[in-house]
């Protein structure tokens, strides 16, 4: 994780937040996630959440994920990234 910013070189890092969004359609908020599917729609979709960690001085954001090793098993299965569907 990122105990100084790349961008300003500040530590004072507010870590490991959940990142939102809020879909129009439904009033509830969702965590932004990533979607890996097998292209041959046998396996389950893997759906996993991403982590923030902003610079407290200059706002850096940079993006992680606490299951990485779920992400590389999905991607070395072949799975792929969703398409968006609209
Ligand atoms: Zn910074």
């Amino acid at each position: 994780m990122m105990t100084q910013c790349l961008e300003c070189g500040y530590t004072e890092i507010i870590p490991d937040l959940n990142v939102f969004t809020k879909l129009t359609t439904q009033n509830t908020d969702e965590i932004l996630y990533m979607a890996l599917e097998d292209p041959a729609h046998k396996g389950a979709p893997v759906l996993i959440g991403f982590r923030a960690a902003i610079c407290g001085d200059c706002g850096h954001v940079e993006f992680y994920t606490r299951r990485a090793a779920d992400l590389q098993d999905a991607h070395k299965k072949g799975y792929v990234t969703r398409k968006t569907v609209s």
